[in-house]
């Protein structure tokens, strides 16, 4: 009597259990759909005029062609090869598709010496650059006179324009949010603002700057 019961009960419960499972079931493939159809945060953004736009051959080493699904902030570091161009750190990412050397490494920009900037990788694709934060963080490559590694004021006026502009538009705090390599990896790099800490936050309050004076034009 008392199985019978039990029974019955169960199966009067049943039919809204099983809408309720299907209700879940619905809304598990729901987000799931959204999940792999979300926009990645790099998608149809427009960069900058002064930025020119040659990105490297997709290839194992320096352009996997990984989704960049977070950009939870910036990274720069230098070039560690003075005097050469950004042209020329661009086209050595590129003839490392080739695998000759054996190394992986990328960045989305270059800064060059008088300030031009080539874009190497779309804001949606990883850069191998940064180690366990490449999978959310956006490369700067910056290129440096001599082996201080300090950079030229065209240089650093642009590298300071481009992070605000990565900052306004990924939302980023300059404070936190722009990172040298060497916070990542503990590497000397970029080397002048790893051996001069006080030119660093400078850097990243001259970026906080650049970022309210673009909001400005932007609201004016
Ligand atoms: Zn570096």
């Amino acid at each position: 009597m008392a199985a019978r019961r039990r029974r019955r009960r169960r199966r009067r419960i049943n039919p809204g259990f099983l809408g309720l499972c299907a209700a879940l079931v619905l809304l598990a493939v729901g987000i799931g759909l959204w999940w792999v159809n979300r926009p990645l945060p790099g998608e149809d953004i427009a960069v900058p005029d002064y930025v020119e736009r040659d990105y490297l051959l997709i290839n194992e080493f320096s352009r996997p062609g990984t989704p960049l699904e977070e950009i939870n902030a910036v990274v720069i570091h230098y070039v560690g090869n003075p005097g050469t161009t950004a042209k020329a750190n661009r086209d050595y990412f590129n003839t490392l598709a080739l695998g000759r050397e054996g190394t992986y490494a990328s960045s989305h920009f270059v800064v060059g010496l008088e300030g031009e900037v080539i874009q190497c990788i779309p804001l949606t694709e990883v850069a191998y650059a940064s180690k366990h934060r490449n999978g959310d963080t956006v490369a700067i490559e910056v290129c440096h006179p001599d082996d201080t590694g300090e950079f030229s004021p065209e240089t650093y006026a642009r590298v300071v324009e481009l992070t605000a502009w990565l900052c306004r538009e990924f939302r980023l705090d300059p404070a936190e949010d722009v990172i040298r390599h060497y916070d990542v990896t503990g590497k000397e790099c970029p080397r002048w603002y790893v051996a001069n800490p006080e030119d660093w936050e400078t850097l990243k309050l001259d970026v906080a700057a650049e970022v309210e004076k673009l909001a400005s034009v932007e609201n004016s």
